[in-house]
């Protein structure tokens, strides 16, 4: 029967030499992973990038180290609208599948005392060069330079029209993996020019933003503090409602806050644009008991505030603390009355910064929105809507905070991808 005869019977022509000729789209830490699975699978790979080299964005993770997964990863860590679709993939790819594939391609890993996880080597160059060496290995095609402008799915397959320098070419497969990526740091390739695509093919895409992005306040008062840092649990309000709130490092700079603490709960910020936001900061999450500790003992004693203060910060933040309560460093700690004392308390465990939004795209490490998970498959990333393509990585909505998480949910989002792809 021919071609034509076979799409009147609805029926598609089958190829009897098994392999699976697959694209990915793509070379940042998803379109890696699942072009490695692919090819391990025993597909034949080709991987299109649009910049002159693969892993670009690889190479400035983890300021050079490259953070890749955390010990403590789980569904509930990510922001992700469907928390048993991410237990589903985490099922099927959690933090040990993922060390056995980086050790299968070359890259042993080992975690810090707070279960962050980086290479031996503590070199995002030497996790780039190793996947590119078992791309190359596994007989992977990768067409660096070359962009992916359209995809079309038909019934011998799926295919795309690519652009290297001023040649266009069309070239079509029987399984294709979206790993483009979103919109963060778009020097870095991932300018989310495959989003209109996407849709075309009848798939919704969620509004794009910044996420894990610096966050913009009205520092008032506290604008001595720039340069500072402090490890703080900082939270946003809207209203009087908690809408969100993460522990950890920030800096003051001079348009508001950076560090892991605000960029986890930037996107919470990001996603209202219109409202009227605070960032609370609770400078003494880390020392509760012992700042209770220590005012109790010298509660009754001559020694001065500012000293007592300096026990758990800087002299200069401790001054601008206690100036911000209305109080002197200079007064004794026996001569300091109750309610002011109260107040300064207080006003170290929640002090209040008006919200002004976060940075930009150029800024932030991942982007929020994309592709909603509900329309792909958990366990092996194909699309609800187009048989035979898959998306993964930052392409879909989900977004985990600092820590590995988003290079955990690139890489295995990948895998399984190149798994099924394969198939
Ligand atoms: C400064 C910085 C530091 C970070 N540090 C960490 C960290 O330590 N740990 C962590 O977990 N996460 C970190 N992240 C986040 C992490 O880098 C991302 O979550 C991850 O890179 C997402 O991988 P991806 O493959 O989905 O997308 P990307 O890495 O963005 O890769 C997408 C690729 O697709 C290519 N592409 C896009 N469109 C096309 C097209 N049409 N045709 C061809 N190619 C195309 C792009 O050029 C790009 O190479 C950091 C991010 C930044 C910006």
């Amino acid at each position: 029967m021919n071609v034509l005869a076979l799409l009147e019977t609805g029926m598609s022509p089958i190829r009897y030499n098994a392999r699976m000729r697959v694209a990915v789209i793509g070379a940042g830490a998803s379109g890696l992973s699942a072009a490695l699975q692919a090819a391990w699978s025993g597909a034949d790979v080709t991987l299109y990038e649009r910049n002159e080299t693969a892993g670009k964005k690889l190479l400035v993770t983890g300021s050079g180290r490259c953070n890749i997964t955390n010990e403590a990863v789980t569904a509930a860590a990510y922001t992700c609208s469907d928390l048993k679709w991410m237990e589903i993939l985490l099922s099927r790819f959690g933090v040990n599948e993922l060390k056995d594939m980086l050790l299968e391609a070359g890259i042993p890993i080992r975690s810090t005392f707070d279960g962050w996880y980086y290479p031996l080597s503590e070199s995002a160059h030497t996790v780039v060069d190793a996947l590119v060496s078992s791309l190359r290995l596994s007989g992977v095609i990768l067409a660096v330079s070359t962009q992916v402008l359209s995809i079309k799915s038909g019934f011998d397959g799926i295919t795309l029209r690519c652009r290297q320098g001023d040649m266009d070419e069309k070239q079509t497969f029987d399984r294709v993996i979206v790993s483009a990526g979103g919109k963060a740091y778009p020097s870095l390739g991932s300018r989310g020019d495959l989003f209109p695509v996407l849709e075309s093919l009848g798939h919704t895409v969620l509004p794009l933003r910044p996420a894990l992005a610096p966050v913009l306040a009205e520092l008032g008062s506290l604008k001595p503090l720039q340069g500072m840092r402090f490890d703080v649990e900082a939270s946003v309000f809207e209203g009087k409602k908690k809408l969100v709130s993460s522990r950890g490092n920030v800096i003051f700079t001079e348009w508001g806050l950076n560090g892991p603490a605000v960029m986890n709960i930037s996107h919470a910020i990001s996603a209202r644009p219109e409202k009227s936001l605070e960032l609370s900061l609770d400078f003494l999450a880390f020392v509760n008991k012992e700042y209770d500790m220590l005012l109790a003992r010298k509660r009754k004693t001559g020694q001065l505030l500012g000293v007592f203060l300096e026990a758990f910060f800087p002299p200069k933040a401790a001054a601008g603390f206690i100036r911000k309560a209305g109080l002197s460093t200079g007064t004794p700690l026996d001569h300091v009355d109750e309610a002011e004392l109260n107040r300064l308390t207080a006003s170290l465990r929640d002090t209040r910064l008006k919200v002004t939004g976060v940075r930009g795209f150029e800024y932030c490490q991942v982007s929020a929105g994309g592709i909603p998970v509900t329309e792909v498959e958990p366990g092996t990333m194909e699309s609800c809507r187009i048989k035979g393509l898959y998306l993964t990585g930052e392409t879909l909505d989900v977004v985990g905070p600092c820590g590995g998480y988003n290079l955990h949910f690139a890489f295995s989002s990948g895998a399984l991808a190149g798994k099924a792809a394969a198939k």
